[in-house]
Parts: structure tokens; sequence; C-alpha cells
């Protein structure tokens, strides 16, 4: 095509054209491409030559054809998009960038399970529709030209065609520009399904060709006697339809009986009910076959009537009825608008399909903008990023690499060190762009910082930066909270460890220790009260009294520190026994009795002796076994066991207690009676624990019948 032949036929659509622009874009790009060639060995210009061409056919206004033009010369010539804007106005290099932008979008073979991904992409660069358009002619072109490709990249441009730009060509309406690409893309996707139905329709085409004039022929003069003016047109269904047929249905090539579609086309929508009557009328109808889009278009704003009939030569075919305007906007999809903006606008009337387009497309409130702006705000909001296998990732606008770390896993959020955005180490605060390349960079030991929560912008990586963060601050609460109990603990010379909080947690609103330690380490309770609900205010003045007993005494001369005496709680240097009534042992709870003698007595706490002093409160000390001062140490316990009273019983008794390194101190026969002795035994054991393992293997032994414990005199 010439440039005069270019310039005057969308003149001849568009009689206002820029003629200058479009003859200054023709040169230019016909020189900014000189040295180039296709890989047919053409010069390189005649490719986007075709693709203005091509958008002729869609009757595209002079912006978009000088666009078409020039679409290649940002990508592949020295012209800037400041040249463009320069040149031709923002309006051209605004659609040029477009293009670019899209030509990156590739689809890796592997990703194609997220096809869908890759169309919301491609919607979201192509900000304005007529980039989309240009777009879609491009492809049409290189689909056109493929031969002369690598076999690896026909494929791949085949399969994205197929999975990317057709549905996409659909959704927009383009019925034309869709079953081209499908066709297209099919050869090359499919070889030898393509061949073998190729083969069969051109062999059916030979005698078929007088089939369909005749068939024309007849509903010709079907129309004509019943008054109705019609135009008639007949062919063969498209290669990939009849294979995704084959494929749906599954059945042969055979059993695809209507291969032949006719199409006819009246002046309004009565007619088309009225032809529908006609044929239904004259031909037998096949089952299942009929469908409406008249009355619910399809989503892209198809709107045509299907039937299928035992057809005039008694083969079934297939016949759609429409208008002429449904016909153009079946074609032509979203470039119907643009003629429609050029004539039919006078009756004022607006493209229901156009309403629900842009319904679709925009979410616009207004849609007569649509006439006047190309905008579509699809996907505006979101943003679409690779990771670096090609995965593509959809992040909502203005998400940064945390985001799109945590988008692909938590594990990659919660190492993040670093990222790389195309291949450039960059700040992970960078906002991202459609169709970057993100690769995380993660560390091990790499944990969240409290810092990203501002960065992010997903409610995922928030939550889980979050999450970690209070996990950290919950741990540093319990420190301080353990601190603060010990800090007031000791100001009463007490000792504090976790598990005396056991006892009051039932009086707090927390669940376990870690929590109350945590809500004091955070400020929702003061340690104050805390340690008050575990020292009431009457026990501590007791405490206090106590002392005072203490302090009239010199004993405080001793060097002894708390934590060399063998419990806690008692003022060091004292003297201190264990009480002979109950024998305690380290594991027993365990009080303090202040003695006559000013030592103090320690008494298990079910000891029956206590009963004595439950006049005297402030003889009692709150008191626990010392842990570290306890190492080693060995404390009697008393025991009483009845044994069956046999002359091997007793040495088998002592060499069991042997055997298990028990010493025994002392050992009191009590009562014989009835082939019984009850004996009563002082062993010294480290503590509680073992004590009970020693009773429990006595227990064990076939003379003893029973083993107790004895805590009273
Ligand atoms: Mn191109």
């Amino acid at each position: 095509m010439r440039q005069y032949e270019l310039v005057e036929r969308v003149k001849s659509y568009d009689p206002n054209a820029d003629e200058d622009a479009l003859n200054r874009a023709y040169i230019f790009a016909m020189r900014m491409h000189s040295a180039q060639k296709r890989e047919s060995g053409e010069p390189y210009f005649s490719h986007p030559l075709a693709v203005a061409e091509l958008l002729t056919e869609f009757r595209l206004d002079s912006a978009t054809i000088i666009a078409a033009l020039l679409h290649d010369t940002i990508e592949d010539t020295a012209a800037s998009y400041a040249d463009l804007k320069e040149l031709f106005g923002e309006d051209v290099a605004n659609l040029v960038a477009g293009v670019t932008k899209l030509s990156k979008v590739q689809l890796k073979s592997e990703a194609s399970k997220q096809a869908e991904n890759f169309q919301k992409l491609v919607l979201a660069i192509s900000s304005d529709i007529r980039i989309l358009l240009i777009k879609l002619a491009d492809r049409l072109h290189n689909m056109r030209t493929l031969g002369y490709k690598k076999p690896e990249s026909r494929l791949r441009i085949a399969k994205e065609t197929m999975e990317i730009y057709v549905p996409l060509a659909e959704r927009i309406g383009m019925q034309n520009m869709k079953d081209n690409l499908e066709d297209l893309a099919f050869k090359v996707l499919y070889p030898d399904a393509y061949e073998t139905i190729e083969t069969r329709l051109a062999f059916l085409a030979e005698k078929g060709q007088e089939e369909v004039a005749e068939v024309i022929r007849t509903l010709s003069a079907d129309m004509a006697e019943n008054g109705i003016e019609a135009k008639i047109s007949g062919r063969q269904k498209r290669p990939y339809s009849i294979w995704r047929k084959m494929q749906d249905q599954n059945v042969p090539f055979e059993q695809i009986f209507d291969i032949m579609a006719f199409r006819i086309i009246v002046k309004d929508v009565a007619e088309c009910y009225h032809v529908l009557g006609v044929i239904h009328t004259k031909y037998p109808m096949i089952p299942g076959r009929y469908k409406d889009y008249i009355s619910t278009p399809k989503l892209n704003g198809y709107r045509s009537l299907h039937t299928g009939v035992i057809g005039p030569l008694g083969r079934r075919i297939e016949i759609q009825i429409r208008t002429q305007e449904m016909h153009d906007v079946a074609e032509w999809g979203v470039a119907a608008h643009w003629e429609y903006k050029q004539g039919a606008h006078k009756e004022g009337k607006q493209y229901r399909w156009l309403r629900d387009l842009l319904d679709l497309m925009n979410h616009c409130s207004d849609p007569n903008d649509f006439l006047e702006h190309t905008k579509i705000a699809m996907y505006q909001d979101q943003v679409f990023c690779f990771s670096p296998k090609g995965d593509l990732i959809t992040l909502p606008k203005g998400a940064t690499p945390i985001d799109f770390a945590y988008a692909v896993h938590s594990g990659v959020g919660d190492t993040c060190v670093g990222v790389k955005i195309n291949g450039k180490i960059s700040p992970l605060r960078t906002i991202l762009q459609n169709g970057d390349q993100v690769e995380i960079l993660t560390a091990k030991n790499q944990t969240p910082s409290a810092e990203w929560e501002r960065i992010a912008v997903t409610a995922k990586a928030k939550a889980a930066i979050r999450r970690f963060v209070r996990t950290q601050k919950r741990r540093e609460w319990i420190d301080e909270g353990r601190s603060a109990l010990a800090a007031l603990a000791k100001e009463y010379d007490l000792l504090f460890s976790d598990k005396d909080l056991s006892p009051i947690l039932a009086n707090t609103k927390f669940k376990t220790e870690d929590d109350l330690l945590s809500g004091i380490g955070e400020g929702l309770v003061s340690a104050k009260e805390i340690f008050h609900l575990m020292h009431p205010q009457n026990k501590l003045s007791l405490y206090r009294k106590t002392m005072s007993l203490f302090r009239k005494s010199p004993a405080k001369t001793e060097s002894k520190t708390e934590s060399q005496m063998p419990v806690t709680g008692v003022f060091p240097g004292l003297s201190l026994t264990f009480a002979k009534c109950c024998h305690p042992v380290p594991g027993d709870q365990i009080v303090g009795i202040v003695t006559t003698g000013k030592g103090i007595a320690i008494h298990t706490q079910d000891c029956p002796a206590l009963a004595e002093l439950k006049d005297e409160p402030e003889r009692w000390l709150s008191v626990d076994w010392n842990p570290v001062k306890l190492q080693g140490a060995r404390l009697p316990a008393r025991i009483k066991i009845t044994l069956e009273d046999k002359t091997a019983a007793m040495p088998e008794l002592m060499t069991l207690l042997a055997q298990q390194k028990v010493v025994v101190s002392s050992l009191n026969t009590l009562t014989r009676s009835g082939g019984w002795v009850d004996l009563l035994l002082d062993i010294e054991v480290a503590d509680k624990t073992q004590l009970d393992s020693v009773m429990q293997m006595l227990r064990a032994n076939h003379f003893v019948s029973t083993v107790n414990r004895v805590k009273a005199g």
C-alpha cells in the first residue's frame, strides 16, 4: 500500500482525518526502519504499514492509524517517546508507548495456566483501548507472517496468541479478529489436526460449492415469497470451530454435519423473528440448536438468532439471522463505535452492547463518556509482576517487594533481605510496576522488621509482619514482666518464679502465666497489683511482723546469703530445722514456722502439727525449696510398711532398699499380729520423686502389703 492510498483510505471514512500527520508518520516510520529487514527479507516498514492498513478496515481514527505506523519505532529504532510527542502529539506518543510496553509481555510456556492473569496484565497496560486494538492488529500480521520465524518462537507466539489475544479479541467483541487469530494459531499448534480438517473441507467444498449456491437460491426464494428483503450468504465453518466441536462433543469429522452455515441479514429486529418463523415452518428444526442472542446478548455485545435445521438439500445447516447493525458489531466489535461516532450518533441511540461492554470494562458511571474517551480503567488498581520463573503475581497498585515476597510465600516474606527488580538491586520500598520481574533475596536468619508494615500494602503481608512483630514483642514483654515481679519480690526478700503465678491466674483476665507476664510488660496490668494478689496485704503485714521478730535477734551476722539456704523465703543465717513430725523432703509443699528458739522449722503444709499454730499467724513463713542449694542433699522421710511376717521378708526388704541406694537411718517395729508386721522406716532421699518411686517399688514386692508416708509423730 502506498502512502497516498493509506491516506485516502482513512479520509474515505473520516473526512476530518489529520492528513498532514498521517503523511509525516508514514515517512518518519519508513526512515526510522529503513536499515531493518523482517525475517522474510522484506523491508521492516512493510510490517507497520500492514498493521495500519488492517486498522483502516476497522475504520479507526487517524491517531490510531498514525500510532500503528509508528508502533515499533520506540522499541526498535532510535526514536524516543519525547521525539514522538514532539512530532505527533501526546495522544499518539502514549499509544505507541503503550504498545511498546505490551510487546514486553511474553507468555512463558510453563506459565500457560496463568493465561487469565496475562490477559488482565494486557488489559491493565492497555489503559487506552486503542493500544489493545493496535496490538491485536500487530499480532494478526505477525501471525500471518509467522512462517519465517524459528519453530520454537513460532510455537510460543501461537500459544500466546491462543491463550491471551484470542480471548481478548472475543472479550471486546471483535469476532473477525478472533476467528483469524484463532485459525492461524490453531494451524501452528495442531498442524496435523489442521491439515486433516482442511483437506476434508477442501474436498467437501468442491462439491459443496454447488450446494451452497443451491441453498442460498432456495432460501432467497423463501424470503421473497414472504415479502422479506434479505441479504443471504453461505460459508463453510472455520477449521478451528470444527475441531473444537469434535473435541467438545467427542465426535469424528463425519458426524459434524452442519459444517455449512448461512447468514440472513434483514432490516430490523421484528424481521429477524419473522425470518426465524419462515425457516422453522418450512424446515425441520434440530433440537437444542436454537439460541436467541437478541433478547439475551452475549457479554461482549454479540446479538443474533441462531438455529439449526435440516435444510433445502436435506442437509443439516446452521442459520444465523441478524440486522446489519448487529452484524457490524459482531464483526468489528469495539471498533464499530468509531463508525457509529461518525454517522449513527444522529439517531441518538446507543448500541446496547456498548453499554454492556462499558460496564464490563470500565465500571464507569456515565456510559456516554465512552464515546469521548477511549480510556479503560480495567485492572488499573492492580499491578502484575513476574517471578524469576515467569509466574505472574497479581498485587494491588502501590505494592512493594515486601508484598510480592509474602504473596509468593510467607516463608519468603519472613526471610526477605533485599530485592532485584528487572535484574537490578532495588530498595524494598520501591513501588512495583506492571511487568516488573521481581527476584526476592532471602537469608536464613533474617526476620521481618516492624518498619515493613508501613511499606507493605497487602493485608497478607501486613498481617504476617504484625504477627511476627507481636511474637517478638511478646517475648520482650514477658521478660519485662518477670523482672518487674522479681524486683518487687526482692524488696520483700522474696524470690519470684513463674509458677508462683499459677494460684492467682484465675483471679486475673489472663489465661496463662506467660500471658500474665506479657500483660505486665505491655502495661495492661501493673506488677504491684499482681504482686499483691500473690501476697495479699494481710500476709504482707504479717510477714513484716515476722521480720520484726528477727530484727531483735543478733543472728544476722552470718555471712550466709539467701541463696545458700536450702529453702527460700527465710532470713539468711537463721537456724533451720526440718520438722521431725512430717519429715519434709524437696518436692513437698512446705511452710516455715518460727520456733520459740527463734529458729525456723520447716513442715509440710499438710502436717497435722500445724493445727496447733492456727492462731499464731505471725509465726508462719511462706517458704519454698531452693533447688540450687539442695543439689545432692538427702533428707529423711518416714514411711510405714506392712510386711508379711516371714523370715525371708526382712532381708529381702533391706536388699531392695540397698539396690535403690536408699540409706535407712532408723527402723522400728510397731506391731506384729496375724502373720503381718508393721514397720516404721526413716529413709534418706533426694526428693519426693525418689521417695515416690521407692514406695512404688516396695509396693510391687510380694511380701509387702501396704506402704504409706507418715507425717505425724
Ligand atoms: Mn510490530
